[in-house]
């Protein structure tokens, strides 16, 4: 049979070793975290995407400016 000191004891090393455990996984995600801050700079490019678009002016669907890409489009030879 187990007594309630064995069992507060038992969780009290559950504990101990979880915090720890803890401790060391933030210790080793520290040193990413602060690699993979300055890399974020995605969002400059898309900006510059959505100038490029243009709506086709015969047959109605956005395209990018360098010409329609449609089949079926009158402007395209
Ligand atoms: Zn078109």
């Amino acid at each position: 049979m187990f007594s309630p000191a064995k069992i507060i004891g038992l969780l009290a090393i559950l504990w101990i070793v979880w915090m720890l455990f803890k401790f060391l996984e933030r210790r080793q995600n520290l040193p990413r975290d602060s690699q993979d801050t300055p890399n974020e700079s995605a969002g400059a490019d898309a900006g510059q995407q959505a100038v490029d678009v243009v709506e086709c002016s015969s047959c109605h669907k956005f395209v990018s400016k360098g010409g329609c890409k449609d089949k079926n489009c009158p402007l395209r030879s």
